[in-house]
């Protein structure tokens, strides 16, 4: 097994119980392994002896980490052990942790749904539990987890492993989440906005398998979106590429979860499509009772896919909503193709689950609105791992550097 720091240059190799640093044939001699702990700390490999510590990297690449670049953990050649993927969702709906082995099968997964958006200290605690029950010991046989990935469900500075925000929940606004983890638990971290993970989760296990230049767009309660290219997430400056559920579509259009007018996210994303639903239906008799059949009398369960489905019965109010929905989102994605020029559309997320209802009449409106050249080998697929893909993506974005 080796140790290596990509970011430095230096490597580390575990041969048996010996630790060998890069600076061996220099004369730093081995050390054994039960008495090092090997750190890389401000972008420098340092050893230091340690009573019963495993060898272990912690990542502190703080210094290291450049504009527009994942922040990495150091890479670990590892054969045996496992990984963990956090799941964070910004409306509380999902969280959950996934204990899975180094080719990315999950083996135990421990879900614990909120019903509101939760605060930081909700989130941390409920994490401590479900992490215990996830890594029990009975599960690790094979060793030790080696990396954490979590997929956030809000902005999150991924050059420096801190949530920006999470929409309308409290104690989030630059919160250190990779550090905390990684202190917590001592095991290297990673983080990122779940969008983000999903895409790189899509393009390595899922429907964009051997694509290089995807785009996947999460069409969930919000609108995210994540950029792959040749393998690795685009993250821009400061880590917001992607954000597309905040591109202005409409002028004067309905208000978005940002404060912002006319955005994609306040037309497109699942919420919005039952929202407008039910608040269209007061006027409109029949799309009331025709909701009030689909839903069991619970119209408030409306889902994005269930209006869907009745713009295809037929309801007069379903198709207006799906036609913007198909009308703005066109317009979204055909300015994206015209900029980043994807082979692949990935679309996941709630609204994804109305599949060829939703992607046909897309398609066909992103042809209409694009240059030939720039859409013609373009395609746009539903995305694979469906509702798993976050989770998928945290173990993902864990599995990355090893
Ligand atoms: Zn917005």
């Amino acid at each position: 097994m080796t140790l290596r720091c990509t970011k430095n240059s230096c490597e580390t190799s575990l041969q048996g119980e010996t630790v060998l640093c890069s600076g061996y044939d220099a004369g730093h001699g081995s050390v054994k392994r039960e008495a090092v702990t090997v750190s890389i700390q401000q972008g420098r490999l340092q050893e230091s002896p340690l009573q019963e510590a495993p060898a272990r990297i912690s990542g502190n690449l703080r210094a290291a980490a450049l504009p527009g670049t994942q922040r990495t953990t150091g890479k670990l050649l590892a054969t045996q052990g496992y990984v963990v993927g956090i799941e964070i969702s910004g409306s509380g709906a999902r969280q959950s942790v996934a204990l899975a082995d180094l080719n990315g099968t999950i083996l135990q997964r421990v879900r614990r749904p909120l019903e509101y958006v939760p605060d930081t200290k909700t989130v941390l605690q409920l994490l401590d539990g479900m992490l215990a029950e996830a890594m029990a010991p009975d599960h690790l046989q094979d060793g030790r987890v080696l990396r954490v990935g979590v997929a956030v469900g809000g902005l999150v500075d991924a050059a420096h492993g801190v949530v920006r925000t999470l929409h309308h929940a409290h104690g989030w606004d630059n919160f250190p989440l990779q550090d905390y983890l990684a202190e917590r638990l001592d095991i290297p971290c990673i983080i990122d906005n779940n969008a983000n993970a999903a895409a790189l989760a899509e393009v390595q296990y899922g429907a964009g398998i051997g694509e290089r230049v995807v785009l996947y767009v999460a069409l969930g309660r919000g609108i995210g979106g994540g950029m792959i290219i040749n393998g690795r997430v685009y993250h821009g400056t400061t880590c917001t590429a992607g954000e597309i559920g905040h591109l202005l579509v409409k002028e004067n259009g309905p208000k978005c979860s940002c404060g912002g007018f006319g955005h994609l996210e306040a037309i497109a994303s699942a919420q919005a499509i039952s929202r407008t639903m039910i608040g269209l239906s007061v006027e409109y008799p029949e799309t009331e009772a025709a909701i009030h059949r689909i839903t069991g009398a619970r119209a408030e369960r409306i889902t994005a896919e269930q209006v869907f489905r009745l713009a295809a019965e037929g309801d007069r109010v379903a198709q207006r909503i799906v036609d913007d929905v198909h009308t703005y989102l066109g317009i979204a994605l055909a300015n994206i193709v015209h900029l980043i020029n994807p082979g692949m559309i990935i679309l996941g997320g709630q609204v994804a689950q109305a599949g060829d209802l939703l992607i046909v009449p897309l398609q066909a409106r992103i042809r209409d609105l694009c240059l030939p050249a720039a859409s013609e080998d373009l395609r746009v697929v539903q995305g694979r791992l469906g509702t798993e893909a976050n989770i998928v993506g945290a173990v993902t974005l864990a599995l990355q550097d090893i």
